[in-house]
């Protein structure tokens, strides 16, 4: 049952960081942000993608943000960048690291559970230092189009 809930969770987890991918030119757009607050609708209108993809993906993600005493939600646009990097890349941590997106730095990989989804292949373990889940993709599959 454990295992069922796991498979279910890893399925949502995989649909989740595959669909925010960003294309190349939405990537170029990210590297061009400034270490300066932006609301989630700037920040989309920046990159070039829908709103809901910073509310549904990446904020879920654990991607850095605040909330204002309004609840507004604010992200720091140059770490918004640095954190989709990290997210997303697939080679520069070493093997038995991943990265955890609350300590924002590599952490050691512990019994991590292996999924493979629809050509993505990551592992979700958790932080041996605040408990958060870390994800590493190992593979993914070429996204298709232009
Ligand atoms: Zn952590």
């Amino acid at each position: 049952m454990a295992e069922k809930e796991n498979d279910i969770q890893g399925t949502k987890w995989s649909k989740t960081i595959m669909r925010g991918r960003l294309k190349g030119a939405q990537r170029h757009k990210l590297r061009k942000l400034l270490h300066m607050k932006y609301r989630p609708s700037e920040l989309a209108e920046e990159i070039a993608v829908n709103i809901e993809w910073i509310y549904k993906i990446y904020i879920p993600l654990g991607c850095p943000h605040e909330r204002d005493d309004k609840e507004y939600i604010w992200i720091v646009g140059a770490e918004f960048c640095e954190w989709y990097l990290e997210m997303y890349r697939t080679q520069k941590l070493a093997a038995n690291e991943g990265y955890c997106v609350s300590c924002k730095r590599p952490v050691a990989i512990v019994d991590p559970e292996k999924h493979n989804k629809d050509g993505l292949i990551y592992l979700l373990s958790q932080c041996p230092d605040c408990g958060k889940t870390v994800a590493k993709i190992l593979h993914q599959k070429r996204r298709s189009g232009k």
